[in-house]
């Protein structure tokens, strides 16, 4: 059973901020800040990996409007807008969906890396992603 195909058919309750034919925007259950938002497909894609051109495209614009509405909303600061793909990097529901993140200071979400910068042939990484 995945959760967003329930919420989706309506099984499982939801606070909607945005509809249309092929996407559903609902709060996210747990806010990281107020209005913090999920965009999701009406069909079911397990990952960015998996989502097909259509819906990425009609998810990734309805993302746009419902950044501006929170943004009128709200007038945050600025947004992040993030997407988990796999395990490791975070993604807990296995149903494609965008986290549009209102942020009101820079202490409200801290997002961590590694600086790897010298560590890398940034020629040969292009050479292996072009293949
Ligand atoms: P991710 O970790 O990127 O896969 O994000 C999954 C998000 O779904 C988390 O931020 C959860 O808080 C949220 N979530 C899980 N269950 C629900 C639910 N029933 N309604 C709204 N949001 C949910
Ligand atoms: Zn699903």
């Amino acid at each position: 059973m995945c959760i967003f195909c329930e919420i989706i058919k309506g099984n499982i309750p939801s606070k909607k901020v945005y509809e249309d034919d092929k996407v559903l925007a609902i709060l996210d259950i747990s806010q990281i800040t107020k209005g913090h938002t999920l965009v999701l497909p009406k069909k079911h894609f397990d990952n960015f990996l998996d989502i097909d051109e259509e819906y990425s495209n009609a998810v990734f614009n309805a993302a746009r409007k419902v950044t501006k509405m929170i943004n009128n909303a709200y007038k945050p600061l600025g947004f992040n807008i993030i997407n988990n793909c796999g395990e490791t990097a975070g993604q807990s529901v296995m149903h494609f969906h965008v986290h549009v993140v209102p942020r009101y200071n820079k202490e409200d979400l801290v997002m961590q890396h590694a600086d790897n910068s010298n560590k890398f042939d940034l020629d040969s990484i292009v050479k292996d992603i072009k293949g």
